[in-house]
């Protein structure tokens, strides 16, 4: 996992912490449509403020193309202040005279909330001259951006190299999270995937399949595995280009610890009022669709899920978005409720899930990271945190 030092071994009191967080949130209309990630950020900074910091943060904001007024931070600003009940002054700048200014002129306690960091060109290709302008903004930098942790960006990696810098609570806890399961999980240890794309999930099911008990495959992901077993799909989501990729995985040493829903809610066309029916794998019609897992799948999975000790669950089982083809990522989330065990849920729209059926708070840890997440849980080392690294020892 690599290792870094933490808030724990730097004294911040009177001194200017830049801190990486990742308030990358949805905007609709001016505003924050869905403030997880910002809740989930403000642990770190009232530590900070509490320990006399001025704090700096900054976080990048959607993809940008270049500094297009919808992508500012001011809505993050405006619910960063709402939640956290500490002021926040929005800066309009990431880097600067005017920034250095403003930070120059705050005191302990004071929070700063830099512009997007990708208006700036540097920030994607790391660019050395504005990780420079980051670090002359303070003394100390915070890694805490777990969900971009996977990028080797100015503001996630190029800022370590002119700045002590530390993994932040947030960061620390996700990684512990995540690499429990990866390292030494209590079994029975049952991952659950879903979502959209076998692609985005095959490195996942191949590094994490020798270390699990039972993989439950749902969600549209599931018809790329059940067209390579050779079942009749209909027009559901398929990737042909992975077929083969997939065939193996099934047919390797741990394949069989693959599970694959023996019933599926068809729909005759992809939209929320489409016409709903339940088929058993095998007679799934031409020109119909799979939109969710069965409900007799949903319960296989969910006793699955009860009798063991850990869970990491990545990817809703259907599209909840619509209630119609919801049932199937209910009933698994609600299997989560009550559980003994160690249960980690992550991916956007997973968390997203759990949000809308009100059961976020049930979970041992939700992550904020999707992609980083993954690519962890893949065993990649992700460049923010070998970053930390040369701040160690
Ligand atoms: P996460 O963000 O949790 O990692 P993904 O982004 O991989 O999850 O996938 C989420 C999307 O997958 C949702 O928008 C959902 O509607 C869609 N989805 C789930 N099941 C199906 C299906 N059977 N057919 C089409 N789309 C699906
Ligand atoms: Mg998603």
């Amino acid at each position: 996992m690599g290792s870094y030092l933490t808030l724990d071994d730097v004294d911040v009191a009177g001194q200017r912490v830049l801190v990486r967080a990742d308030l990358n949130v949805p905007i609709s209309g001016g505003s924050v449509a869905d403030d997880f990630r910002i809740r989930a950020s403000i642990p770190t900074i009232t530590r900070l403020r509490e320990a006399g910091a001025t704090v700096v943060a900054c976080s990048h904001l959607g993809r940008p193309k270049d500094r297009e007024p919808g992508f500012r931070m001011d809505p993050v600003a405006v619910r960063l202040a709402e939640l956290g009940g500490f002021a926040v002054r929005k800066i309009d700048e990431v880097v600067g005279e005017d920034v250095e200014a403003a930070v120059a002129a705050a005191g302990p306690g004071d929070v700063l909330l830099l512009e997007n960091t990708r208006f700036e060109p540097g920030e994607k290709n790391n660019d050395p001259d504005l990780a420079k302008g980051l670090a002359a903004l303070a003394d100390v930098f915070v890694l805490d951006a777990f969900g971009s942790a996977h990028r080797a960006h100015a503001s996630t990696v190029g800022v370590t190299e002119y700045l002590l810098s530390v993994a932040g609570p947030l960061l620390v806890q996700e990684v512990e999270a995540l690499g429990s399961l990866l390292a030494d999980p209590p079994h029975p240890f049952t991952v659950v995937l879903g979502g959209a794309k076998a692609s985005d999930k095959l490195g996942v099911i191949k590094s994490l399949l020798p270390k699990v008990d039972m993989m439950l495959i749902g969600g549209g992901m599931c018809f790329t595995l059940l067209e390579a077993e050779g079942y009749e799909i209909g027009t559901s989501l398929v990737e042909q280009d992975r077929l083969d990729e997939v065939g193996e995985v099934l047919r390797s040493e741990y394949g069989d610890r693959i599970v694959l829903p023996e019933d599926i809610v068809i729909a005759d066309q992809f939209t929320a009022d489409a016409m709903r029916e339940v088929v058993p794998r095998i007679a799934i019609p031409d020109d119909w669709m799979g939109l969710d897992i069965g409900p007799l799948t949903a319960d296989v999975f969910a006793a699955a899920i009860r009798g063991s000790q850990a869970v990491f669950w990545n990817g809703p089982m259907g599209v909840f978005e619509w209630e119609r083809f919801r049932t199937g990522t209910e009933v698994v989330a609600r299997a989560l409720t009550n559980h003994p065990g160690f249960t980690v849920v992550g991916g956007g729209d997973s968390v997203a899930a759990l949000r809308l059926f009100g059961l976020e708070g049930e979970v041992s840890h939700l992550s904020t990271g999707g992609g980083a997440g993954l690519e962890m849980l893949e065993g990649k080392t992700l460049p923010g945190l070998a970053a930390l690294e040369r701040w160690v020892g």
